[in-house]
């Protein structure tokens, strides 16, 4: 699996659909149709069109953007796609109802229709769009002069356009996700290699990006977690073309595939689905495609599941995802009941993280199984630390850490034996953060 950063150096317009003589909006995230087609306009910068490139060239070209890999959207660490199964506080008259959600989809609520904790008002559902917790989204709005095709003012033609601002808070702007290559195979090394990317509008000025990736074994999910009263919840993370059995645009996913991937019984036992037509750009060809009928990001389905499946089968649905055009950065899912993210509760340092901050989130990120684990055994050094006595980092040679050797060319074993020896509040801040990773739990 490829870890995915881009860091924004420009305003980006990622346009949405016009509507009318409204704004045109734009994406709160890089959709991975957007990441797939700027790396895609990237390699054809290095190696010239693909139609006119020797069979070699073209069949990598082929390989990346037309094959198995398929491209996850990029979001913000403050930022979520809000499912239609979820209820938040319709008017938030006070500050604390940004706080309440209720995932109606959660087979562990009650089936009444709940009120706001807090103000007891009235409830709307998700739109399946992507929203900002408790931090601003840092959208301008332009206004333009609309310009012609060779670039030149249109005489007398305004259009106003919003873009995502460069930085968020005084800090660059960095929206992270996946790349998902084929099972069994090494990742390509072109995808590895960090570069200049251009996102959204093709003006010079704007969409100037950094592309980082790095290629990391994928977080075993875990079903203890994921599964409740033999129910998983499957959360589209971005559009996805479900079709029957004959072809024909559907709103329900294939119980059959869904079965065989996790490897135990599926049926569907409730949806909250809406759908929306979407065009789409053949890479090749550099043609548009015609529009076709999908189910939006945020439709929710809740599987009836006949036994528990394993942390592979659950890792085999969310590789493989859901739907046509899985290559093309549709069909992206999520597992388990939503959760607003909570950027309060992790410090954030400007500029950089810090090395606190950044052992808590590999341990949580890379050794997601083992990370309330390491969590008691790092909670122990601190105890040990706090007493005067030396910290008891005897858990790093265990047969359970074996794996972390070989994780980050053993960096993250080395700053973990710092850590726990080093300055005492690192380690607090460290045990405190991986503490609230642990709790919050991410589902995917
Ligand atoms: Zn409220």
């Amino acid at each position: 699996m490829v870890e995915v950063t881009l860091r924004l150096d420009q305003i980006a317009a990622l346009g949405r659909r016009p509507r009318g003589t409204a704004p045109v909006d734009t994406h709160r995230h890089i959709p991975g149709s957007v990441l797939r087609g700027a790396l895609a306009a990237s390699w054809i910068a290095q190696y010239g069109p693909p139609q006119q490139a020797d069979p070699a060239a073209r069949d990598h070209f082929l390989r990346l953007f037309e094959g198995q890999v398929r491209y996850g959207p990029l979001l913000d660490a403050d930022s979520d796609v809000v499912p239609l199964s979820v209820l938040r506080c319709k008017y938030r008259p006070k500050k604390e109802c940004e706080q309440f959600s209720c995932d109606q989809a959660d087979p562990g609520r009650s089936a009444r229709q709940p009120e706001c904790d807090t103000c007891g008002g009235r409830t709307q559902s998700g739109r399946g769009e992507v929203e900002f917790f408790g931090v601003d989204d840092h959208i301008v709005q332009e206004t333009h002069v609309r310009l012609d095709e060779r670039e030149r003012a249109e005489e007398g033609l305004l259009f106003t356009r919003r873009a995502l601002r460069p930085r968020r808070d005084g800090v660059r702007r960095v929206f992270t996700g996946r790349i998902v290559t084929p099972p069994g195979e090494p990742v390509d090394p072109w995808l590895l290699q960090a570069r200049p990317l251009r996102v959204g509008g093709r003006r010079s000025t704007a969409g100037g990006a950094l592309y980082d990736a790095e290629d990391l074994p994928a977080p075993a999910p875990d079903p203890a977690f994921l599964v409740t009263k033999g129910c998983l919840i499957v959360r589209l993370i971005s559009p996805a073309f479900l079709v029957d059995a004959a072809g024909r645009p559907t709103s329900r996913p294939d119980t059959g595939l869904l079965s065989e991937l996790l490897g135990v019984d599926v049926t569907l036992d409730r949806a909250w689905v809406r759908r929306e037509s979407i065009g789409g750009w053949n890479t090749l060809t550099n043609l548009p495609k015609p529009a076709e009928l999908a189910v939006t990001a945020g439709s929710v389905f809740r599987l009836a599941l006949g036994s528990t499946p394993t942390a592979e089968g659950l890792r085999r649905l969310l590789d493989h995802g859901l739907g046509l055009r899985r290559a093309e950065g549709f069909g992206w899912i999520a597992l388990g009941p939503w959760r607003m993210p909570r950027p309060a509760a992790v410090q954030r340092t400007p500029q950089k993280e810090d090395m606190a901050s950044g052992i808590a989130r590999q341990v949580h990120d890379y050794l997601s199984e083992d990370s309330a684990w390491y969590l008691d055994k790092l909670h122990t050094c601190l105890t040990l630390r706090r007493r005067g006595q030396q910290p008891d980092l005897t858990f790093l040679e265990s047969k359970r850490a074996e794996k972390l050797a070989g994780l980050r060319q053993g960096i993250l074993e080395r700053d973990l034996r710092a850590l726990a020896t080093g300055d005492l509040r690192m380690l607090e801040k460290a045990v405190a953060e991986l503490q609230a990773r642990v709790r919050k739990e991410r589902s995917w």
